[in-house]
């Protein structure tokens, strides 16, 4: 199911074009359009859910498909050896501002802890 007003839906359905690095039956993934490091890409399920509270249990398969999708895509990146970061945005307080779940996957440089 799609959100007709959801931009990442739109990504999902090629109604807004976007040149995908991953792509597979319920996973999509793609470079963010505002990077916040030299390999910054964002993994999206293709259905639409708006924030992680709103993962069902039965969703687990696939946001797990998430993270092997991070797995996959951090050594197509060259990054999985010196290390990257996931990070997943939930609701306002978070920083998240597109309401379609997804994971950011971030690498090629240094990473402060605690995150700001
Ligand atoms: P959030 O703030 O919700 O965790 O992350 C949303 C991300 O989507 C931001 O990092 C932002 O730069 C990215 N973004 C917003 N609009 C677009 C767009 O039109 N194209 C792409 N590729 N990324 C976008
Ligand atoms: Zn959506």
């Amino acid at each position: 199911m799609n959100e007709p007003d959801c931009l990442f839906c739109k990504f999902a359905t090629g109604k807004i074009p976007v040149n995908f690095v991953y792509e597979t039956e319920h996973v999509l993934a793609f470079r963010d359009i505002n990077p916040q490091a030299p390999s910054h890409i964002l993994i999206i399920p293709r259905r639409h859910i708006a924030t992680i509270n709103e993962i069902e249990d039965s969703d687990a398969e696939l946001v797990g498909m998430l993270v092997t999708a991070a797995r996959d895509i951090a050594k197509q990146e060259g990054t999985d050896t010196a290390g990257f970061r996931v990070t997943m945005n939930c609701n306002k307080a978070a920083g998240q501002s597109v309401f379609h779940v997804h994971l950011h996957l971030l690498g090629g440089r240094k990473f402060a802890w605690p995150p700001g």
